[in-house]
């Protein structure tokens, strides 16, 4: 099975030339036919030597993840099901709103993290995602809009948001990223990725290493008690942790933080959340998304009535903090925050039969969650 071209960063590629002998200035062009051009025949780039063209052509695999289901919301959010060449499958979603169209991706195949209003946690962790199959998830579903909705359906942002914890898949989600910002491909701005974290602190703290995007934190919680309830990470990485670590994160470069807020009704919305959430956070440089919780089938907690969601936000308010209620979006398709779940995952997909392929093993290693420190 040869490796997905996707992988590479502009610098891999750049010394994978020059591993070669070859020149390494193709680099970049190579990456504007791929990412600007959107031609990944490499028999088509007329730029690019005769040479350069067929040794990467036997060398790398230029295919991307196939969308195997897609799914249309009442309001417009649209969910894909991505299949990989090993016949794993994640999900992910589109969402529009006025000005943009976000694209929310996934970072592993099930998540080892265990928060329990998450469907994603019901499977556990399969596999992280290569830098590829993230970058992937992106090109395929673009190219799916832009067959099946018209040119104007293009995606403008990223979140990782969707299954998995991105920085227990730091190095993989580091690379993507990398990829996304590109000026010489797609060239996305800082501003229009955001990170995703439930909290892994030794990762935040490596932050500083990470190309400067925007970040959330998934708080959910002002008190440990009932924070170690949601999110079992909790109990190693608890809230005076977390918050030490948060204070590593190079702010300046990084430009905002927003605190994720999963409402739960009669769990974490009364009077001493309210109190407890406000003296954790910094006044004036913190912003808090609440979202109110998604139910999905089997799932334990409910949702607080309106009434309590716009009376939190109001306290949070007159306290000194910004907030914003986050629209739900997709919950008939269950497409909306905590709701994502790979199908199939008891009979894998044959994704590639109908190609001259090697089906490949399963490279999955069994990862683990980082040990404490
Ligand atoms: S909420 Fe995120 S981190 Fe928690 S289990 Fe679900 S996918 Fe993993």
């Amino acid at each position: 099975m040869l490796p997905s071209f996707f992988d590479l960063t502009l610098a891999d590629l750049t010394d994978v030339l020059v591993a070669r002998g070859l020149n390494k200035f193709s680099a970049g062009q190579i990456y504007d036919w791929v990412y600007k051009k959107h031609v990944r025949d490499p028999a088509e780039w007329t730029n690019v030597s005769k040479e350069t063209r067929a040794w990467l052509a036997e060398s790398y695999d230029f295919r991307l993840p196939k969308i195997v289901w897609q799914g249309l919301s009442v309001d417009g959010t649209r969910k894909f099901l991505v299949g990989f060449t090993d016949g794993n499958t994640v999900e992910t979603v589109a969402i529009p709103a006025r000005d943009r169209l976000t694209l929310c991706v996934s970072s592993q195949v099930g998540c080892a993290i265990g928060c329990t209003f998450c469907y994603t946690a019901t499977q556990g962790l399969k596999r992280h995602l290569k830098p590829g199959e993230v970058v992937g998830q992106f090109l395929a579903a673009q190219e799916w809009l832009t067959k099946n909705v018209g040119e104007d359906a293009r995606l403008t942002n990223i979140v990782y948001m969707g299954q998995g914890e991105p920085l227990h898949n730091y190095e993989n989600i580091k690379k993507a990223t990398q990829i996304y910002l590109e000026p010489k491909g797609m060239g996305l701005g800082q501003r229009r990725i955001t990170l995703s974290t439930s909290g892994l602190v030794p990762a935040i703290e490596k932050l500083i290493e990470f190309p400067p995007v925007n970040i959330a934190i998934s708080l959910h919680a002002a008190h440990n008690d009932v924070r170690t309830e949601l999110m079992p990470i909790n109990k190693v990485y608890d809230l005076e942790r977390l918050f030490k670590a948060i204070k590593t994160i190079p702010l300046k470069a990084h430009r905002r933080i927003t605190y994720e807020y999963l409402l739960i009704d009669g769990l974490n919305d009364g009077i001493a959340d309210v109190e407890g959430l406000a003296s954790l956070l910094p006044k004036g440089e913190s912003k808090v998304n609440l979202i109110p919780f998604n139910e999905f089938p089997g799932s334990k907690y409910k949702r607080p009535s309106e009434k309590t969601v716009f009376w939190f936000m109001q306290q949070m308010e007159s306290r000194g903090i910004t907030c914003t209620v986050r629209t739900t979006k997709g919950t008939d398709i269950l497409a909306a925050c905590g709701q994502l779940k790979s199908a199939y995952e008891d009979g894998r997909l044959n994704l590639w039969d109908d190609r001259s392929q090697t089906r490949p093993t399963n490279a999955s290693t069994s990862p683990q969650v980082p040990a404490p420190q």
